[in-house]
């Protein structure tokens, strides 16, 4: 009995030390199996490129990139980059192929060309396929970057002493140059939330074709839709005992013409320009601007108007375009009686981040319109 016992125990010992041996070569069978899939996981026409080109090798003892795979499969593989395009993530995206090898030909490695595809919109990266190499570090992320600025935003932040994205929001805008040094023309001046200042103007023939008269004052006209948000302005202030009266809304170029050059000749063009924007850079040429003041005699808005359009005008898609403190960005005296219709989605908005309309445009809205 004891005998068989023993017989029975060493039977079980070899069995289980069968199984764990089994056990062990199954594992190595899958993992050597699994290495050679990896290295033919390249395309039949990709091997056979790879041994053409000799390097069917160097190729397959690496890990497997889809990003080589292509770059074989299109016919634009360079031998000396080997190394380089398989730290490269794949992109479905048009020419991906010439624009690997634009930026590897400028010296970018595999990880900046990484950032590159995965931060910059299609605008950068091809200006950057124009430049030679620039370090990107620590800009990539900024949203509002544009590449071909970047010394400006360095010679920026160093001189104000400020933040990469404050430099960069701020050269965007274009307050590095003098006011109207470098004029853009808008490009859709019909769109409401266009952005007009001393760097951004009209085109010359540009009339807005929707004026609608003001009900309090039928000499006052404001874009359709701005005129309709302006009556409901009307009522809900009266409703808390603010009572207003436009006194300038829309405005053609001749009439801006002769308003500013009216100021010079009073004033002097450098204290004229503090107050009166140039023709065709005047929010009132668009039709959707007006000024208010608070009685019929001084065209002003008193404290408490200013507070209440400050604190209310954008429910109904207005904005206190040049409230205290934004001269350093407008270039304009503050102007609390400025109102700029922006409808209210884009006012509450603005409102809402307490930034200028300047600085909102460049951050959340130039990648949309022009
Ligand atoms: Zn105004």
């Amino acid at each position: 009995m004891k005998k068989k016992k023993l017989k029975t125990k060493s039977f079980k010992l070899i069995g289980s030390f069968l199984v764990i041996l089994l056990g062990i070569m199954m594992i190595s069978r899958i993992k050597w199996t699994k290495e050679n899939i990896d290295r033919i996981e390249y395309s039949n026409e990709a091997i056979t490129i790879m041994k053409e080109k000799n390097i069917y090798d160097e190729i397959t003892k690496k890990e497997y990139s889809k990003t080589v795979e292509k770059m074989l499969e299109s016919g634009k593989f360079d031998s000396k980059y080997v190394d380089e395009y398989s730290k490269i993530n794949l992109q479905e995206k048009e020419n991906f192929e010439d624009s690997i090898n634009t930026f590897l030909n400028k010296n970018y490695t595999p990880e900046e060309i990484n950032n590159i595809f995965e931060y910059l919109n299609d605008t950068n990266q091809n200006k950057l396929k124009e430049m030679d190499h620039i370090d990107l570090k620590d800009y990539i992320k900024i949203s509002n970057l544009e590449v071909d600025k970047i010394e400006r935003y360095e010679n920026y932040r160093i001189e104000k002493n400020t933040n990469i994205q404050d430099a960069v929001t701020k050269v965007n805008i274009g307050l590095d140059l003098e006011f109207y040094s470098e004029i853009e023309t808008i490009k859709d001046p019909t769109s409401y939330t266009v952005l007009l200042n001393k760097y951004r103007g009209l085109p010359e023939n540009y009339v807005p074709e929707d004026l609608t008269p003001l009900s309090i004052n039928n000499n006052y006209k404001l874009r359709a839709k701005a005129a309709e948000a302006y009556e409901q302005l009307q009522s809900a202030a009266l409703l808390d005992n603010v009572k207003f009266f436009p006194f300038s809304a829309y405005r053609t170029k001749e009439y801006q013409t002769e308003l500013y050059t009216k100021y010079v000749a009073r004033d002097g063009k450098n204290a004229a320009d503090t107050y009166s924007a140039r023709p065709r850079h005047s929010e009132h040429e668009l039709g959707l601007a007006v000024d208010i003041r608070s009685d019929g005699l001084n065209d002003n808005l008193t404290e408490e108007h200013y507070k209440w359009m400050l604190n209310n005008a954008y429910k109904y898609g207005f904005i206190v375009r040049y409230a205290k403190g934004t001269t350093p960005i407008t270039g304009y005296i503050e102007e609390p009686w400025h109102l700029r219709y922006l409808g209210i989605e884009v006012a509450t908005d603005v409102h809402n981040k307490g930034i200028t309309f300047d600085e909102y445009y460049d951050l959340y809205l130039k990648n949309n319109e022009k």
